[in-house]
């Protein structure tokens, strides 16, 4: 392909298309976790160890399916745009499958909740640091080298969210929390995806190249959100409010 702004596009469909199947295994693999105790509790009284392990996996499950339908429904959206720029003039047309795609892809951030919903239940995994406490946890886990530099710049995000998650919370004012729920969810989205991409590329080369092109995604996410955020005063809601 000869377009930069063409294999571009391309290149972030990729990415955002692995970022959002990595992150629904993580779920369901956290959902098998708490499901399979459950399924222990049955047939015999679970140990202390294991009913910790449990609520730790549920409780992950609880935080990480909200952003998972929500982050892949607008992935889902933004790919099903870019596929039929892609194709130009056809890609509008019957003849291909993209313009199907396109309006398909549409319902997929209402139905089965819409986006707004998927950030009203994972906010309080902001505010109680269930996506901090796990991001800490890939922090630590096996990063192949050629991966350590973007496990570096994920380090520094994780300062930035967590400044932004401490600048709102700590105005104790629940509208302007709401205001910049989105916003928080997607930062601790941005860099959760980030680091299961970069472990599936230290696991196999094949995820080197969404690796990379979604943490450069994450870097300028989670920057223009940071950005949004420290610029902002509380009582700014009430400009939105007028419209
Ligand atoms: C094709 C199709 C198939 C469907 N299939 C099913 C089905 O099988 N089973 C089923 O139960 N339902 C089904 N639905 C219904 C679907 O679940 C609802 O459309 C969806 O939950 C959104 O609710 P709503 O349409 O009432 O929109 P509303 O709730 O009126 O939402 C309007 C806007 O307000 C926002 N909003 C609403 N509440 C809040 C809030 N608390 N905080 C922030 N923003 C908010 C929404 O995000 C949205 O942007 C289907 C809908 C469609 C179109």
């Amino acid at each position: 392909i000869e377009f930069p702004a063409v294999y571009e596009m391309l290149s972030v469909m990729k990415a955002k298309l692995d970022a959002s199947r990595s992150l629904l295994y993580e779920t369901t693999r956290f959902v098998d976790m708490y499901k399979t105790y459950e399924d222990i509790a049955r047939e015999r009284s679970l140990t202390p160890d294991e009913r910790a392990e449990m609520k730790k996996y549920s409780r992950l499950a609880d935080a990480f399916t909200p952003m998972a339908k929500g982050m892949g429904s607008e992935y889902c959206n933004q790919n099903a745009y870019d596929s039929v720029q892609v194709h130009g003039g056809s890609g509008f047309m019957k003849d291909y499958a993209c313009e199907r795609i396109y309006r398909d892809a549409r319902i997929t951030s209402i139905y089965e909740g819409t986006t707004q919903l998927q950030v009203v239940a994972a906010i309080r995994h902001v505010t109680t640091g269930t996506y901090l406490n796990q991001i800490r946890a890939y922090e630590s886990e096996n990063i192949a080298e050629a991966y350590l530099p973007l496990k570096d710049e994920l380090v520094k995000l994780t300062d930035i969210y967590a400044a932004a998650v401490e600048k709102v919370t700590s105005a104790k004012d629940s509208e302007y929390l709401d205001f910049m729920a989105r916003r928080l969810v997607e930062m601790a989205g941005n860099i959760i995806m980030s680091y299961l991409l970069i472990l599936d590329a230290s696991r196999n080369e094949e995820f080197d190249a969404s690796a990379r092109v979604y943490n450069n995604i994450a870097k300028a996410e989670v920057a223009k959100h940071a950005e949004f955020i420290n610029n902002f005063t509380p009582s700014e809601v009430n400009v939105y409010k007028k419209a």
